[in-house]
């Protein structure tokens, strides 16, 4: 069980894994097949939530709904506390920011609607076009009607608190809708954190440098570790690890990696790769990681 610290704001890492999780539907790789026979735990999709503990009753706020929400909700059960009239019930938490439609990251939402938790006028915030699409696409109704979808426009910042602050950064990635793909950067009192899980590639947001010098944690994409886990495929777009180390392990911030593809060789707690990351002084995040804001 998750313990949160008292009376502070933290960001809490529930999920390091790229949308399919470990084990990965279909995989037959030592690493998924070790996961599928419980011989190391599995890992969930890349997911954080932001625990406000400052009140009696917590304020809990999730960025992505993933495939995994249900045992990432578990997660943050200390925090979210009962259910006022539902017995043995979790309380429905305060809001969800979503990054984009791929898969992990809105794969959890139909877990809130009639069939599973039942949540009521729950504020789901997520890119304009995003929003239009979802509430356009019938099979989504029943859900929607459990939803405040709220559109957000790039940069629209959202006070969670009033020394509490997220704002959506536009940033480039696969966008097969037109629906755009947010960041969030968090501000805390103390510190501030860039969450950003996916985007195409360093060189395709010029802003990125400023952007990660400007926060105290920078939670990135780490999806592939180097070009040969894709096994000959044309090349997926997302920047590899030894690039990323290498473009940001100087700026001032911590930078941690996540969002890892289950093929990615940092999963290994004593492979070469791990290592080399964890001497350049970078971070591998961790399900439960805590950064104070
Ligand atoms: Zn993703
Ligand atoms: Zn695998
Ligand atoms: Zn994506």
């Amino acid at each position: 069980m998750l313990q949160y610290p008292s009376n502070q704001i933290s960001a809490v890492v529930l999920g390091i894994m790229q949308d399919g999780g470990l084990p990965h539907i279909g995989c037959r790789c030592p690493r998924c097949a070790a996961a599928f026979e419980k011989q190391s735990p599995p890992q969930y999709a890349a997911c954080l939530a932001v625990v406000d503990t400052r009140k009696p009753q917590p304020s809990v706020w999730l960025i992505d709904a993933t495939p995994d929400i249900k045992y990432q909700l578990d997660l943050l059960a200390p925090a979210v506390g009962s259910h006022r009239q539902r017995r043995g019930r979790l309380r429905q938490i305060d809001g969800i920011f979503i990054t984009h439609a791929h898969m992990g990251h809105i794969g959890g939402l139909p877990q809130l609607g009639p069939e599973a938790m039942a949540v009521e006028e729950l504020p789901v915030y997520a890119p304009e076009e995003l929003c239009r699409i979802l509430s356009t696409t019938e099979l989504w109704s029943p859900l929607l009607r459990n939803l405040n979808l709220t559109p957000l426009q790039p940069n629209q910042a959202v006070d969670l608190a009033p020394d509490l602050r997220i704002s959506p950064i536009p940033v480039p990635h696969r966008d097969e809708w037109g629906a755009g793909t947010f960041a969030y950067l968090i501000q805390g009192p103390r510190n501030s954190l860039l969450y950003l899980p996916d985007i195409d590639s360093w060189e395709a947001w010029p802003k990125a440098r400023e952007q990660l010098n400007h926060v105290d944690f920078a939670l990135v994409d780490a999806s592939f570790y180097s070009a040969d886990e894709l096994g000959g495929r044309p090349p997926v777009a997302h920047p590899l690890v030894p690039r990323t180390v290498s473009l940001f392990n100087d700026l001032p911030c911590q930078l941690v990696l996540t969002h890892l593809n289950h093929t990615n060789p940092l999963l290994d707690l004593d492979s070469e790769q791990r290592q080399t990351v964890l001497a350049a002084g970078v971070d591998i995040a961790e399900t439960g990681q805590l950064f104070p804001l």
